[in-house]
């Protein structure tokens, strides 16, 4: 997609801070961390949201995530938890569409994540 900016992330043509990637998927930093570590997981095909995965891809992406967020949580002895999540649609506060899962660290009951960080 031309001008989908994840397309143009997962090619390289605009830079991120890559912090896993293979043939299906890469997982950057959100560009607004949310909390330190925030993490987006994107498949390289373009595909918008839920709606258009079908299982082989679904099967891509999903069994990295853990992997990955394992990851995220051992780089860090603060971290103690994670929130994943994933907007679908701009009514549910979706804002790139090409799809990708949010892999949030907690830090504490305190620190800057708000489950309604759409409503923000
Ligand atoms: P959404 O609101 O669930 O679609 O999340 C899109 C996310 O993409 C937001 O958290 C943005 O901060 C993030 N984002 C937008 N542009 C970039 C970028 O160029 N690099 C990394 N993250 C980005």
């Amino acid at each position: 997609m031309d001008d989908c900016i994840f397309c143009k992330i997962i090619n390289n043509e605009i830079p991120s801070t890559t912090i896993y990637e293979d043939d299906d998927i890469k997982a950057f930093f959100d560009i607004s961390q949310v909390t330190p570590g925030h993490t987006l997981v994107v498949p390289k095909k373009h595909v918008q949201n839920i709606f258009e995965y079908d299982e082989e891809l679904a099967q891509k992406v999903f069994k990295k995530i853990p992997m990955i967020a394992r990851a995220i949580k051992e780089s860090n002895p603060d971290i103690i938890g994670m929130n994943i999540c994933q907007n679908n649609g701009e009514i549910a506060y979706q804002s790139v569409m090409h799809s990708h899962f949010h892999l949030v660290p907690r830090y504490s009951k305190d620190d800057a994540f708000s489950m309604h960080w759409g409503d923000n």
